[in-house]
């Protein structure tokens, strides 16, 4: 019962990253200068022919197989992103129940509430890099106000437990430090600003500083598995425009959700 709640939960908020995500953008772009693109009361529409859309056409994923993958109003295409991304967010949602790393009692489901708050949030980020190669600095700002004001809650009254912030600090400035530092070196040429703005708050999130480490690695080799094919075929250079923040939030996700079984893992097996 509570699997199917949460996937039907995260359907419907994956439907709300691919809206919230567009109206972020399409509000600097001024392309839509006629459309409601509030957030909160704004009327979502096709982006080919800005009709507005019904509410069955806004089902997640069934909506858009009802319709083939086209408009019902101008049967231009509608991009696969959006099933794709309500899917994926579906997904996230369920495997942190499934794998959740903390207790069930009060505090741990009030940072379950808070996890799925940020979860939508860093796969808005995510999603938005990927399309625009730009992590809007707004959205980053709150995630790490949001979480920061959400370990105090959590850890609050605990023994100790400004060491646990402390900690928490620490590896947000590691990751924060490591991009910085890559950024200075290359002028900027081998890492965006927004990844290293970023990085702070996925530091943040994992929590410890091998945490961290794994995050950098993590996110780097499977940026380098995706960009290898492209490097063979066109010769790209690995420095040519690649979104890295989605690689980085997908690390940030697994070792959040399994960095502490990694860990366990990988000591069991070096002894
Ligand atoms: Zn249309």
């Amino acid at each position: 019962m509570y699997i199917f709640l949460i996937s039907i939960l995260g359907l419907c908020l994956g439907s709300f990253i691919n809206a919230f995500v567009f109206r972020l953008h399409e509000k600097s772009n001024k392309k839509y200068s006629k459309v409601n693109l509030s957030i909160v009361n704004g009327r979502s529409i096709c982006p080919s022919c800005e009709h507005e859309l019904g509410p069955l056409d806004l089902v997640p994923v069934i909506g858009w197989l009802l319709l083939g993958g086209k408009c019902r109003y101008c049967s231009k295409s509608i991009s696969l992103q959006y099933p794709i991304i309500e899917l994926l967010t579906a997904l996230l949602f369920l495997f942190s129940f499934l794998y959740w790393p903390y207790d069930f009692g009060a505090s741990g489901l009030v940072l379950l509430s808070l996890w799925y708050i940020l979860l939508t949030g860093l796969i808005s980020l995510a999603l938005y890099d990927f399309k625009w190669l730009i992590l809007p600095n707004k959205l980053v700002l709150s995630l790490t106000i949001l979480w920061l004001i959400s370990l105090i809650i959590i850890n609050i009254g605990y023994h100790q437990y400004y060491m646990h912030l402390i900690l928490c600090l620490i590896s947000g400035f590691i990751i924060f430090g490591f991009f910085y530092s890559i950024f200075i070196i290359s002028e900027g040429k081998w890492i965006g600003g927004g990844d290293v703005k970023i990085g702070f708050l996925l530091g943040l999130i994992v929590a410890t500083p091998i945490n961290s480490l794994l995050v950098i690695f993590i996110a780097s080799l499977l940026g380098t598995f995706y960009s290898l094919p492209g490097m063979v075929v066109n010769k790209k250079k690995l420095s040519s425009h690649i979104p890295f923040g989605p690689f980085l939030i997908l690390a940030t996700i697994l070792i959040f959700l399994f960095g502490s079984k990694l860990i366990a893992f990988y000591s069991h097996i070096s002894i």
